[in-house]
């Protein structure tokens, strides 16, 4: 989607993702009356749908297939694609995005907050050898503050990474521009903006903790 001319020019490196179905599945993907049960659904159906939009660019080369009747023209991915979800609300967009990208590998980011310093530290990077040449796809639903994903961007180039996009399915204008500060170069796909934080950090409406949603992990009633 085209956003708003100031918003646009504030993050030129951002794109909504707009489709009528990706915004009826993150209507209910909101809902708090939405079981965990289809939550995840709903969560996998978003990553599918997404992932068409944050790969669209991606490089292929021409190679030739021989169909029964005769030879055929076709495109090959240039790099092989990585998804990173960051841990652990991340894992709940990776079957999603596995229904589309056939030969990808999945690495794994954790990050905790140091309650000391409230910076987020790595407790988990599990990365394949070919990172440098790969894209890689970094994912969480939620991007609130924007200091783990910040921070996983940072831990992928220090391994080697060197294509990297980041995918969310709700985001915050805080956490758009912690990213677009460290990270310019990074294309980021979101599939709404939404108002800001409130004081515990939550995004605002958002969707609540969606780790918990996904994960079943709230107190039951
Ligand atoms: N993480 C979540 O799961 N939800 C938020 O609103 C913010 C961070």
């Amino acid at each position: 989607m085209n956003l708003p001319v100031g918003i646009q020019a504030t993050f030129p490196n951002v794109t909504v993702v707009q489709h009528p179905l990706l915004r009826v599945k993150l209507t209910r993907l909101r809902d708090k009356h939405t079981k965990s049960e289809d939550f995840r659904r709903l969560l996998s159906e978003i990553a599918t749908l997404m992932v068409y939009e944050a790969a669209r660019d991606f490089a292929t080369t021409p190679v030739t297939v021989e169909t029964p009747l005769a030879s055929c023209e076709g495109s090959a991915l240039q790099r092989p694609v990585i998804v990173a979800p960051i841990l652990r609300a991340g894992l709940g967009l990776v079957d999603g995005m596995l229904n589309v990208l056939s030969e990808v590998s999945v690495g794994h980011i954790g990050m905790y907050r140091n309650e000391q310093t409230l910076k987020p530290e790595s407790y988990y990077f599990k990365l394949p050898s070919h990172l440098p040449r790969a894209e890689v796809l970094v994912v969480d639903p939620m991007l609130a503050t924007g200091w783990s994903a910040t921070a996983a961007i940072s831990q992928l180039k220090q391994s080697g990474a060197q294509h990297i996009r980041f995918l969310c399915v709700v985001s915050s204008p805080q956490g758009l521009k912690q990213i677009t500060d460290a990270h310019p170069e990074v294309p980021i796909f979101t599939a709404t903006i939404d108002e800001g934080l409130n004081e515990k950090g939550y995004i605002v409406p958002g969707l609540g903790d969606a780790g918990d949603r996904y994960f079943g992990t709230f107190a039951w009633e």
